[in-house]
């Protein structure tokens, strides 16, 4: 490729591609814009649906939405192409610079994003069965992509990657060794891609090399991790072998006495398959109040609910021993940073996620807490000697930045 069409053209599709749905940005990488946003859901069913949010000419965002039978993400992703050709975002597929794809499990083959080729496929596949919802959808969305564009680089970014630095004795459980060995047990921990993101993010607004930072962040969506990120690497985080461990989450537990589940599964004669479904889909803040959005559950406890006052208390909790936690393999903390929906949105849980940590240096300023704005913002009081940063993620936008450094790498290398 030459400069000029590099220059011309830095347009990359970020695909995160779901059992029966596709999530998509299509990004302008000159000026880091979104060109469209849109998602593809019940890929299979009757009645599948895209809603996506085109930038017009002027700056806004113009909305289309479509309701029709889309039998497979083959079929899928022909109509994303239309869609974005109807709505002038991408006249077609051959136009893109680059294809990211969201990957969920790496595994311990990847520490970096790569460029996506057979033998990167043929290890996507083997890792299904760390993760037997995700990689599999996610190889389907690679393998439409490629047939879509086979002559797009695409590039394959991991959940897991970021986490990779975890030192032997953060990485290893307390069971037999064999069980690593054979069965690769062991924690890889997820969010990578925004606990990654938030550190640059930090680093910049702290003025510090990434490589000189100490942060615990946290993540805290529809599903939450905590990392703890020493010299800008993570060296630890809440997640697991699966996204199950850790932090209590919209439906998952989070940590839990693992003879809990052999004891259900007595008392209750359920099989291994319905436990792991409680745990996954009805536990977390759902399973302990009946929702798991936290704008309903706030507003329950407003309004009294006791259950939604216990789930509210029960997840702070678990937070703060985790930031107590990480505060001790971190030695010196320079800033706890909060991204996500809740995180970013909720000031009451990061009020109640700070209380109480004066010392351990960590002071919130609640007027600062409260106040709405864009951007990353400082909420620590003056003497806080922990800075305390709301920083909003965007993993779309990271998947795009890597995809973009790996395909300037490689074509780098190839000369
Ligand atoms: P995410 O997975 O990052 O989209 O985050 C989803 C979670 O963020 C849900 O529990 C939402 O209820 C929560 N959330 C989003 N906006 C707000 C808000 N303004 N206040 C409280 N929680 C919010």
């Amino acid at each position: 490729m030459t400069q000029s069409t590099v220059k011309q053209n830095l347009k990359i599709l970020v695909i995160n591609c779901g059992s029966s749905s596709i999530k998509y940005q299509l990004f302008d990488m000159r000026e880091r814009s979104v060109l469209a946003a849109g998602l593809l859901e019940q890929i299979g069913e009757a009645r599948s649906r895209l809603t996506q949010r085109t930038r017009s000419r002027k700056g806004g965002m113009r909305a289309t939405a479509k309701t029709q039978t889309v039998g497979g993400h083959r079929q899928g992703l022909a109509l994303i192409g239309r869609v974005m050709a109807d709505t002038g975002a991408l006249g077609s597929f051959t136009e893109l610079y680059g294809i990211g794809h969201r990957v969920v499990h790496g595994g311990e083959a990847f520490r970096a994003p790569v460029i996506i080729d057979r033998g990167v496929m043929d290890a996507i596949r083997r890792m299904a069965a760390l993760a037997p919802l995700h990689n599999p959808a996610n190889l389907v969305g690679i393998e439409v992509a490629r047939e879509h564009a086979p002559q797009v680089p695409q590039v394959a970014v991991f959940d897991t990657a970021f986490h990779q630095t975890l030192p032997p004795h953060a990485f290893h459980y307390g069971l037999p060794r064999g069980l690593y060995r054979r069965h690769h047990v062991r924690r890889y921990g997820f969010h990578g891609t925004s606990h990654a993101y938030v550190t640059r993010q930090a680093a910049a607004h702290l003025q510090r090399p990434p490589d000189a930072v100490n942060l615990i962040t946290l993540h805290l969506g529809n599903g939450a991790s905590a990392a703890a990120v020493k010299n800008g690497r993570s060296v630890d985080t809440s997640m697991g072998m699966t996204p199950l461990e850790g932090l209590i989450m919209g439906t998952r537990c989070g940590d839990l006495d693992p003879a809990i589940i052999f004891y259900l599964g007595r008392e209750t004669g359920q099989p291994a398959g319905e436990i792991e479904a409680l745990l996954n889909r009805e536990s977390g803040l759902k399973g302990i109040c009946g929702v798991n959005d936290m704008r309903d559950i706030l507003q329950r406890a407003e309004g009294g609910d006791a259950a939604a006052r216990l789930a509210i208390d029960m997840y702070t909790y678990r937070i703060r021993k985790y930031i107590g936690a990480y505060t001790a393999v971190l030695g010196r903390v320079d800033a706890l940073v909060f991204t996500a929906g809740i995180g970013e949105h909720a000031a009451d849980i990061r009020r109640r996620c700070c209380r109480g940590l004066a010392h351990l240096g960590i002071v919130l300023d609640e007027d600062e807490n409260s106040r709405r704005g864009a951007g990353i913002r400082e909420v620590q009081a003056a003497h806080s000697k922990v800075r305390i940063l709301v920083i909003p993620t965007d993993e779309e936008l990271e998947i795009a930045e890597q995809t973009l450094k790996q395909i300037r790498d490689d074509a780098q290398t190839a000369f």
